[in-house]
């Protein structure tokens, strides 16, 4: 593996984590944070954000077909929502695996909806599912100078 210090940032995978309002509303942000923080992925965006029903329905166009989708966005823009950027090798279906099934009845146990959620309609949090959604979903999110770079001082300890 390249050294990360001379990897340039583009090249570097990054996932858009959003911790949704039931979330928040429910003081998961910490908890939420935490098994990411704890995984060892690094955190390169983050704000708590209310969102209009514009950005909602462009975040979740490819599902403006299906019949939950105005209920999807009625829940995202119904308090606000904490927007993260996380970066690291294989963050994007890393991701996945410790966010759990959409159904959080179905997700495993140890997954974040597995252990804190009951409802898909109710599921906690968001994370990107392809690495090029991880980068139209930061864009979307996020603003120019919103994304710190900066390197961890762990990283000689989390990659060898
Ligand atoms: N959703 C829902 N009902 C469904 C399927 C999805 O309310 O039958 C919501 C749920 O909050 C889910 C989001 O729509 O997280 C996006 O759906 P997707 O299939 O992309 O699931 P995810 O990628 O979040 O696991
Ligand atoms: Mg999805």
């Amino acid at each position: 593996a390249v050294p990360r210090g001379i990897v340039a940032s583009a090249e570097v995978e990054q996932t858009y984590i959003m911790i949704k309002p039931d979330g928040v509303q429910r003081g998961l942000v910490g908890e939420i944070i935490s098994r990411f923080e704890k995984k060892g992925f690094l955190l390169k965006g983050l704000k708590l954000y209310q969102c209009s029903k514009d950005l909602a329905q462009e975040h979740y166009k490819d599902l403006k077909d299906k019949p939950f989708f105005p209920r999807v966005v009625d829940y995202i823009t119904s308090g606000p929502v904490v927007c993260m950027a996380w970066e690291g090798d294989g963050v994007v279906a890393s991701a996945r695996k410790l966010i759990g099934a959409t159904n959080p009845l179905q997700a495993e146990p140890g997954t974040i909806r597995g252990d804190l959620a009951v409802r898909t309609g109710r599921n906690v949090v968001h994370g990107s599912d392809s690495p090029d959604n991880g980068k139209r979903e930061i864009a979307l999110w996020f603003k120019e100078g919103e994304l710190s770079q900066w390197e961890s001082v762990q990283i000689p300890w989390l990659i060898e």
